[in-house]
């Protein structure tokens, strides 16, 4: 590819959705890009297919991320293949609706073992082996700051991993690694889409004052300058792609 820049990233969650947009976007940026997905194979390859005919490089890696063996394999395959990495993002999560009074354990335990849990696996490998000058950009929510009735399981997944973020980007001292996390609002994902009602979707799309829904390219663009050679200087910090929803 004429503009590859020599890095190498990887997208967790990166075969649909948000994932998929800045998995696209970083190999439009001439990253070589290494597609996590845990049951979408499917996805996951059409999706190398696009890339690799767009004149890019990438492969899909399979990988629950709520498994620390299986993150550590994913890392081992990245080294194997391409030397090193240099960029994660983590992006893979779920969102379980449920006043906590309704919210049963599976609703708790599912969201803590991929939101969090998984989160802490790659930022564990990451912070081990990503090449010096890396960058690293989790995935958090605007839901950190809305705090509606029914997220606070998922938000509060979401507020560990800024609570992380701000910890590692500090524990990184000395390698020009960078760690901050984007939290989008309301985009028109699986995620999002899944379960509400056209009235309930139209209603959260025009809570911000763009008035629209978030579209997984506006999330991936935060992802790209964070990840690249403008976004240098910033370090510690959540960016909140929303439309100004909060
Ligand atoms: P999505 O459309 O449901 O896509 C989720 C992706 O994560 C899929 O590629 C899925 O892969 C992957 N995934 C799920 N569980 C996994 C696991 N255990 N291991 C590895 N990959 C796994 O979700 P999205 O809306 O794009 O969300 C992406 C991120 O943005 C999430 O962290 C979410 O919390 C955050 N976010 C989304 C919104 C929104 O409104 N959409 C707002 C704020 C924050 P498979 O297909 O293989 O399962």
């Amino acid at each position: 590819m004429s503009n590859a820049n020599g890095k190498v990233a990887i997208v967790t969650g990166g075969s649909r959705g948000i994932g998929a947009a800045i998995a696209e976007r970083l190999a439009g940026d001439g990253f070589t890009v290494v597609i996590n997905y845990a049951g979408g194979a499917a996805d996951a390859e059409a999706l190398v297919g696009k890339i690799e005919k767009a004149g890019g490089r990438a492969v899909a890696a399979q990988a629950d991320v709520s498994d620390p063996a299986a993150v550590a394999r994913m890392f081992d395959m990245a080294d194997a293949a391409f030397g090193g990495v240099d960029v994660i993002v983590n992006n893979a999560g779920i969102m379980r609706l449920a006043a906590i009074a309704e919210a049963d354990d599976a609703l708790f335990d599912s969201q803590m073992a991929i939101n969090l849990k998984g989160t802490f696996n790659t930022l564990r490998e990451a912070s081990r082996r990503l090449r010096n000058g890396g960058r690293i950009v989790n995935l958090s929510s605007s839901q950190t700051g809305l705090l509606s009735p029914s997220y606070g399981v998922y938000a509060a997944t979401k507020a560990a991993v800024e609570a992380m973020t701000h910890v590692l980007s500090k524990e990184l001292r000395g390698r020009n690694i960078t760690v901050n996390a984007v939290a989008p609002g309301p985009t028109a994902t699986k995620l999002f889409l899944d379960g509400k009602t056209r009235e309930v979707i139209d209603h959260l799309a025009k809570l911000a004052p763009l008035e629209r829904l978030g579209q997984p390219t506006d999330v991936a663009a935060a992802v790209s300058f964070l990840a690249g050679p403008d976004g240098a200087w910033i370090n510690g910090q959540v960016l909140r792609a929303n439309g100004g929803i909060i």
